[in-house]
């Protein structure tokens, strides 16, 4: 079960600056359990904005928001709502974040930070999504995360090998970094490529940081 904060208030509501109407998004599973994102929390997060002057054009708590089909098929039912907003605000750990932006052409907002994987989670098996650094940087990523899925665990990408689409370090796996430029190019935001990340503070996070790679 991934563990998971909610970012303050200050935070959240300066990555909605500019954003007038919302569509807020939880999780039942994990952020549920960690009182980040589940059903009361997203309930008190639409009146908290709705008292900074926000419209929340719709919200819904989805069984298991890492889970892309679900919630793909979950969403459907809220599309008039979410063609409403001008963004979504997802309460729920970097996984779910990351599917949001996957199965929705909107900007997304993390509204929490990924502390730990406190054991095993469901989604995307395959390939790790988050790296539980504890403070979520997909604000400024359009939704994908370099941490887990840059090879360099670049910040500020893409390094100079980026060739094609693919990742230098390994041909098989698509360059993120190219896919977060091609994502916010899609959504009108490259701007947000033009703020420089700082190196992260790992003392956040209950994880040491990704694996460091020994070559002999
Ligand atoms: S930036 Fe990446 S590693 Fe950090 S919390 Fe967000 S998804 Fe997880
Ligand atoms: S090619 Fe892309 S994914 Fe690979 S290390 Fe460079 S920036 Fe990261």
């Amino acid at each position: 079960m991934l563990i998971s904060k909610q970012k303050p208030l200050e935070e959240i509501l300066n990555y909605l600056e500019g954003d007038k109407n919302i569509f807020v998004i939880g999780c039942k599973g994990c952020a549920e359990g960690w009182g980040s994102g589940g059903e009361k929390q997203v309930a008190e997060m639409k009146s908290t904005l709705q008292e900074k002057g926000k419209a929340v054009t719709g919200s819904v708590v989805v069984d298991m928001l890492c889970d892309a089909a679900l919630t793909k098929l979950k969403l459907r039912s809220y599309k008039k709502e979410i063609a409403a907003a001008d963004s979504m605000l997802v309460l729920t750990d970097g996984a779910g974040v990351q599917t949001v932006a996957e199965v929705v052409d909107k900007v997304v907002h993390p509204g929490c930070n990924t502390l730990s994987a406190g054991g095993g989670h469901a989604e995307w098996k395959e390939s790790e999504r988050c790296l539980e650094c504890g403070d979520c940087m997909l604000e400024f990523t359009g939704g994908l995360c370099p941490i887990a899925r840059c090879s360099k665990h670049l910040l500020n990408g893409p390094c100079g090998g980026s060739q094609g689409g693919k990742c230098e370090v390994d041909p098989g796996i698509p360059c993120v970094w190219q896919q977060i430029v091609d994502h916010l190019a899609k959504l009108g935001r490259l701007d947000k490529l033009e703020r420089f990340v700082a190196p992260k503070n790992w003392s956040v996070s209950l994880t040491s940081g990704p694996p460091v790679k020994r070559f002999s």
